[in-house]
């Protein structure tokens, strides 16, 4: 449990936060977003706004910015100008850890799983940096349970499908008890029943955790199985932010979807 958990968000902002009116019911904002990788501006003035236990997905074709976008939230990246606030602090400029420790997670675009391990080992590595003893032990049964995988914890890592893995890994990244879980491409190179299997998995954590997630895809059909809200993103910009019904109906997102297709 982080530290910050039980405390009262409106008393963690700053009279400057209060004064700047930011809003704690909006788990993630940017404003202004912009990173240039020398000449190319690969995010581009993004305001982009995030409730607390939403489930928003972000969609564009390939190069439209989107990982840049979660590594600018994670801090794995600094913005060229302006600002990210999470749950109403500025996290612009903080540390990766801190911002892990302040409840925002990631799970990579690649897998990062120790093949050697046995899958509750792996699980056992972020829990017992918030939980010890029992309190531990129960945390790591849940998330095996959580990832579908208890009837797999004894075997190592290396022998799940590639879509057992993934499902591990978004366990290991919910395990650390966050606020907001940023996926990027959790179901690439996955078979369609693996996919299906990841999307209700996801759906019943933004459910029974209360957890917000933003999850980067690239397949509108993944993205229209989960998503409440969907923002596309084309060249490092908001193009459209609506329903999926909206977007997925809209001829202008067709068409650079069509245009960006692999
Ligand atoms: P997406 O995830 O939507 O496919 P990216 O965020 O990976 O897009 O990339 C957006 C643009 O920024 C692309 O043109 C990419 O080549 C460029 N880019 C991403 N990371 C870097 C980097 N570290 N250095 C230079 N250019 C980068
Ligand atoms: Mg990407």
């Amino acid at each position: 449990m982080s530290d910050a958990e039980g405390m009262d968000p409106a008393v963690k902002q700053t009279a400057a936060e209060r004064a700047t009116g930011v809003d704690t019911d909006t788990i993630l904002k940017t404003e202004g977003l912009t990173k240039r990788f020398g000449g190319l501006t690969a995010i581009d003035d993004v305001d982009l706004g995030i409730e607390a236990g939403e489930l928003r997905c972000l969609i564009g074709p390939n190069g439209a910015g989107k990982s840049t976008m979660l590594n600018l939230v994670t801090g794995a990246l600094t913005p060229s100008e302006g600002s990210v606030y999470f749950q109403g602090h500025d996290i612009t400029r903080m540390d990766p850890h801190e911002r892990i420790r302040r409840g925002l997670s990631i799970k990579f675009q690649v897998p990062s799983v120790y093949e050697d391990l046995s899958v509750r080992e792996n699980v056992r590595l972020p829990v017992q940096r918030l939980a010890s003893g029992d309190d531990r032990d129960r945390r790591i049964e849940e998330t095996l349970a959580t990832a579908g995988l208890a009837d797999k914890a004894d075997v190592t890592a290396g022998v799940l499908s590639h879509g057992e893995q993934q499902q591990l890994e978004i366990a290991m990244a919910a395990a650390l008890d966050p606020d907001l879980l940023l996926l990027d491409e959790p179901v690439a190179g996955m078979a369609v029943d693996e996919r299906a299997e990841v999307a209700d998995r996801i759906t019943s954590m933004n459910a029974d955790l209360d957890l917000a997630f933003v999850v980067i895809e690239h397949d509108i059909d993944f993205v229209a199985r989960i998503a409440d809200h969907v923002t596309v993103l084309d060249q490092g910009q908001i193009f459209r932010e609506g329903s999926i019904e909206e977007i997925r109906d809209d001829p202008e997102v067709r068409r650079i979807y069509l245009g960006g297709e692999e």
